[in-house]
């Protein structure tokens, strides 16, 4: 066979779509890309531990293939709630030990490298932090799979040079994430970019996983962008999910309900499966 042909315009070359066959990898006991379709749901943060593990044996039984919670929280204000820290973390892992569903919670700073990826099945690299070279190098050297947030205003070249940081020290379970960026639309929060998911695809073997929670900034929009997004070919959802909304510390507007997961999640299946995709699967 032929070696693959690699554009020399192109500057990524782990990332390149045109040097090897789509990313198929395993977290956690779950497989990843290809056919799998991810459900990763959970709250924004970590709140307390009737919080979390409410949240977590919720995700379970609905069926979520991973579980998310933030324990270190990227705000817009320095003076909003950032996290649990030490003993989010600590939560996480009871949630993980009792549900056995793979953890994903973000790495904000070079000096938790050690305490996250002790709980860590997935280090989510926010939005904020995509073009962090530092943490996205010691990401790629700790081995642990890397969900990479796309910029607020990253264009897809941006995107997948941050991520060949993360596969250049040899760490190559890369999940892409489109989380919506910034338009001039004022209406909702990001704006989604739908098309970002076919491109990728053409551009990367890695795979796209979409966040609809952030993008959309409320609930009522959660649900026809996870569709859209399963509809278009994602390889996964990323979406935020509380037990209380109304009373979570950040982000109640756009979190669903727990009791509204299951049948969110059904008709995200069923859409996944038109585009060819089953939820989960596990490695034989
Ligand atoms: C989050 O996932 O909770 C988060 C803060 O996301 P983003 O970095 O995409 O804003
Ligand atoms: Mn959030």
């Amino acid at each position: 066979m032929k070696p693959p042909v690699i554009p020399h315009d192109v500057p990524y070359k782990l990332a390149n779509g045109a040097l090897r066959d789509r990313s198929v990898f395993e977290i956690g006991g779950r497989l990843v890309g290809g056919d799998h379709f991810a459900m990763i749901a959970g709250p924004c943060t970590v709140e307390s531990r009737e919080q979390l593990l409410t949240s977590a044996d919720a995700m379970l039984e609905a069926g979520a293939t991973m579980f998310r919670g933030g324990a270190y929280k990227p705000r817009t204000s320095p003076y909003a709630f950032h996290g649990l820290g030490h003993e989010g973390l600590r939560l996480l892992a009871e949630a993980k030990e009792r549900t056995g569903l793979p953890i994903v919670t973000e790495l904000m700073d070079v000096r938790d490298v050690e305490a996250v990826v002790g709980v860590a099945d997935v280090i989510q690299i926010g939005a904020r932090n995509m073009q962090n070279y530092t943490l996205l190098t010691e990401i790629g050297r700790s081995g642990v799979p890397a969900l990479l947030k796309r910029g607020l205003s990253a264009t897809l070249d941006e995107l997948l040079n941050a991520s060949e940081y993360i596969l250049a020290e040899g760490n190559e379970k890369v999940l892409l994430c489109e989380r919506g960026i910034r338009t001039f639309e004022t209406a909702y929060r990001f704006t989604l970019d739908l098309t970002a998911i076919p491109v990728l695809k053409e551009l990367t073997h890695l795979p796209i996983i979409v966040d609809p929670s952030h993008a959309a900034g409320r609930r009522a929009l959660v649900e026809p962008l996870s569709l859209a997004a399963a509809a278009a070919g994602a390889d996964g959802i990323i979406v935020e999910v509380h037990p209380d909304p109304d009373n979570a510390v950040c982000d109640g507007p756009q979190q669903l309900r727990t009791d509204e997961f299951p049948e969110y999640l059904r008709k995200v299946e069923q859409v996944a499966q038109i585009a060819g995709k089953v939820l989960g699967g596990v490695p034989v």
